[in-house]
């Protein structure tokens, strides 16, 4: 009975630990992305696709240069 006992605290403790783990990574995968923030974007004016790190931001709209931003 107390091995069995044992048992299924271990087995809970592993599954605890798998989750916890799991949690961990999602929440690092998340913060890379933040980090990076690099993700294809259409410019709104040539629709041509550019890399949020590249791109003009204005008005929460990715631009691929300064002229596409002007001739909005
Ligand atoms: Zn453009």
């Amino acid at each position: 009975m107390i091995l069995k006992t044992l048992a299924i605290a271990v087995v809970l403790f592993i599954v605890y630990i798998v989750f916890f783990k799991k949690n961990r990574e999602k929440n690092i995968v998340k913060k890379k992305d933040i980090k990076y923030e690099d993700e294809m974007v259409e410019c709104p004016t040539c629709q041509t696709y550019i890399s949020t790190k590249e791109s003009v931001l204005s008005n929460g709209k990715y631009y691929c240069s300064k002229d596409c931003l002007k001739n909005k």
